[in-house]
């Protein structure tokens, strides 16, 4: 190892290489400063002398094939003859004063992050798991501290859930261009003060809001931005209609002997399904679901016909027309769970036309983007740290699905 080696290879500068030591696996350099002075750090004087304490510190390097490197870099203090002042020398080529690897690894460990999960990096290069988190939400805490809002049109605002620990999160997210723009703990209105006074200043802008059917937020949005629309975007109108469907399939199931019971159980996915995902199989086990539980039947179609709206309609007046006709038909098939919906359609019939009169803005996206997060948090159960699996989510746009995260 030479001093322009050490340069090329690891990015250290301003060091002499004095010896290597050989442990094993693992190669240590012994490195002195060349440093002749240096302004104090407390006072910015530059009355000091540099001292050599007689211990050395320990950086971590880039491995070189399957040989770990370790820096060993003999310190000094910078006494102060003005403030009296003797701290530590720095160590440029460090990642930080309290963390022992260098800024090289940090970009190593980056790099390999987008293809390897935390624990395999952590594998490949010897550094902890907490160590490979803990680059990787710096660089994110970074990336992410301030958000701009930019020239954001359409907002989409959802609840999701993280699990039993974390609970909800509500994500605002640009629906244009897919980023994520405020992520507050809680679900309804109150999640979202932080975010309040920021979106207020670019109220002007904003369109349309999408969100769920649950009222959680209209009444936000109405207040916060009341020059934007209300959209009931596709994606959650099937999310309630699914939901009023399970709620029927649970009741159905109650209801039954034991033996027909096993029959539904296991079954929600079919039913849940969009038609066209099913295999040809799965389609066949539908159609008799459908004709041994009349009810269910029934309500499985009206989903399809429900989605068949978002498919044909081309027009805000046609739209209109079409929900209006499935509320008949709804309310007039005795079943609870459509008659329901029906209710919810006409109470919000306008939140629902909105789509089309936006040029079907899609929150189509939205259904992918809580599917990864909840992908997420499943990939790294691990995830105890909060603030960690927030940045993490703001950064999925960015993050090509793979395996591992
Ligand atoms: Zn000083």
């Amino acid at each position: 190892m030479t001093t322009s080696c050490l340069y090329h290879t690891q990015g250290i500068r301003g060091y002499q290489y004095q010896k290597t030591e050989r442990t094993g696996l693992t190669e240590i350099y012994h490195l002195h400063s060349t440093t002749h002075s240096l302004r104090c750090p407390c006072c910015r004087s530059e009355a000091t002398t540099l001292v050599k304490t007689g211990k050395s510190r320990d950086i971590r390097g880039l491995s070189i094939g399957f040989k770990r490197t370790i820096m060993r870099v003999y310190t000094r203090r910078i006494l102060c003859r003005d403030c009296g002042h003797s701290p530590q020398e720095p160590i440029d080529f460090c990642a930080a004063a309290y963390v022992s690897y260098s800024k090289w690894v940090v970009k190593f460990v980056l790099a390999l992050r987008r293809a390897m999960s935390i624990r395999e990096v952590a594998q490949f290069t010897g550094l902890n798991w907490e160590s490979v988190k803990n680059i990787e939400k710096k660089y994110l805490s970074k990336k992410y501290k301030t958000v701009r809002l930019g020239d954001v049109e359409y907002l989409g605002i959802d609840e999701v859930y993280l699990g039993k620990k974390l609970g909800y999160i509500t994500v605002v997210r640009d629906l244009d261009t897919g980023a994520v723009l405020y992520i507050g703990n809680g679900k309804g209105g109150d999640s979202l003060k932080p975010f309040r006074s920021r979106i207020r200043r670019k109220a002007k802008r904003i369109k349309a809001v999408a969100i769920d059917m649950a009222n959680s937020y209209s009444a936000w949005v109405a207040e916060v931005l009341p020059d934007a629309d209300i959209v009931y975007d596709h994606f959650h109108v099937i999310k309630l209609m699914n939901e009023r469907m399970d709620g029927l399939r649970k009741s159905t199931m109650n209801k039954l002997a034991d033996e027909q019971k096993k029959e539904l159980k296991g079954k929600r996915f079919l039913i849940l399904r969009n038609q066209e995902n099913l295999s040809p199989e799965a389609a066949q086990e539908l159609k008799k679901l459908r004709f041994e539980f009349k009810d269910l039947g029934t309500a499985s179609m009206m989903k399809e016909y429900l989605r068949n709206i978002y498919r044909m309609a081309d027009s805000c007046e046609l739209a209109r027309t079409a929900f209006m006709l499935w509320c008949e038909k709804a309310e007039t098939s005795g079943i609870a769970c459509l008659k329901q919906m029906a209710k919810t359609i006409r109470k919000r019939i306008e939140g629902l036309v909105s789509f089309w009169k936006h040029h079907r803005i899609t929150s189509a996206s939205q259904e992918g983007f809580n599917n990864k997060i909840g992908w997420l948090t499943r990939q790294a159960y691990g995830y105890k740290d909060e603030k960690y699996l927030h940045l993490k989510i703001y950064d999925l746009p960015n993050l090509q699905t793979r395996k591992y995260l």
